[in-house]
């Protein structure tokens, strides 16, 4: 069985056509304001990622850098100032926060009609009463690219591996949703499943989103079954050089087992900052009534 390597760039590509369309003929371009406290190397890349994102679709953008010692207070100031200012349509305060600080104080205070990760109690609501507004740009990425490979989600069993309210958890909630693109039969696994092959291995589709590199072999995959990898682990690189980039997959035991498989980097993770630019033209929509 040849396995389908599901690459993320064409389905960024798709979507990122979509939204310019969509812009070119919009009164105004979206704003986004990317808070930032202190120095974890991972999210700066993620932000250099979005601030590119922004400019090569036009949106106006700012980025706020406070120390990892700032105090709560601070940042609830900045979030208010930011929750008043009408240039702003989308808010993001990058996770993870440095230990001290609660992220949930800080995204609680966000205007919910500006919080484009969809991680605000009122839009996690949404999700979960059906109505979803803002959707957490990870998961609305793993479905867009399912979507754009044309794989049935419908009546399928998926496993997903984690339970986290960034991954696992919403992305579970979506499937399980009614209509269309959802309809799925779910399973969340989390360090708490017994046996996770056991689990896994029954379904059609296997979502990986534990932050495990490698965790997941042919024990956990049936033959034939789609796997989509969210995980993102730094390893050591050969001999001292650069760190290297792996999957919560083994995804060189996935070829020729697997039907499909996307590969990490350059699956999930390009359509990620995609969900964050449609997710901020859609709040830019709902701001100027154009929804
Ligand atoms: P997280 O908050 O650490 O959650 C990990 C989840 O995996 C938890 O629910 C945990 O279970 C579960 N888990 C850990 N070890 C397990 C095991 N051995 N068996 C079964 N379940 C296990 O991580 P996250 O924020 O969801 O991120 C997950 C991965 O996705 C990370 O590698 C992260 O870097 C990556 N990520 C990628 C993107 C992207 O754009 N591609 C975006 C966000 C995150 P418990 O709840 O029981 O602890």
């Amino acid at each position: 069985m040849q396995t389908l390597i599901l690459r993320g760039e064409p389905a960024r590509e798709e979507a990122m056509a979509k939204l310019r369309a969509k812009l070119s003929a919009a009164p105004r371009a979206p704003g986004l304001a990317v808070v930032v406290v202190g120095e974890d190397p991972a999210s700066a890349v993620y932000v250099r990622n979005k601030t590119k994102a922004c400019e090569a679709l036009g949106y106006r953008h700012q980025t706020h850098r406070f120390p990892a010692e700032t105090s709560e207070a601070e940042l609830l100031a900045c979030v208010a100032g930011l929750n008043a200012d009408p240039g702003v349509d989308g808010i993001l305060v990058q996770l993870p926060l440095p230990p001290g600080l609660q992220a949930e104080r800080i995204l609680g205070a966000l205007d919910p009609l500006k919080d484009v990760d969809g991680f605000h109690p009122e839009n996690l609501g949404l999700l979960v009463s059906g109505h979803p507004r803002c959707v957490p740009c990870t998961p609305r990425g793993v479905l867009r690219l399912l979507q754009h490979y044309d794989v049935p989600l419908a009546g399928r069993r998926v496993a997903v591996v984690g339970r986290s309210v960034i991954v696992g958890r919403t992305l579970a909630l979506l499937l399980s949703l009614k209509g269309k693109g959802g309809d799925a039969t779910v399973v969340m696994c989390h360090s708490a499943t017994p046996d996770l092959a056991a689990e896994t291995s029954r379904a059609d589709i296997v979502v990986a989103a534990m932050g495990r590199a490698r965790a997941l072999d042919r024990r956990h995959v049936r033959r034939g079954a789609v796997v989509v990898d969210v995980g993102i682990n730094r390893l050591p690189g050969p001999a001292g050089g650069a760190s290297l980039l792996a999957g919560d997959v083994d995804t060189a035991a996935m070829q020729d087992w697997a039907a499909a498989c996307t590969p990490v980097p350059g699956g999930v993770g390009l359509m990620t900052v995609a969900m964050l630019m449609q997710n901020t033209w859609e709040a830019m929509c709902r701001r100027e009534g154009l929804v």
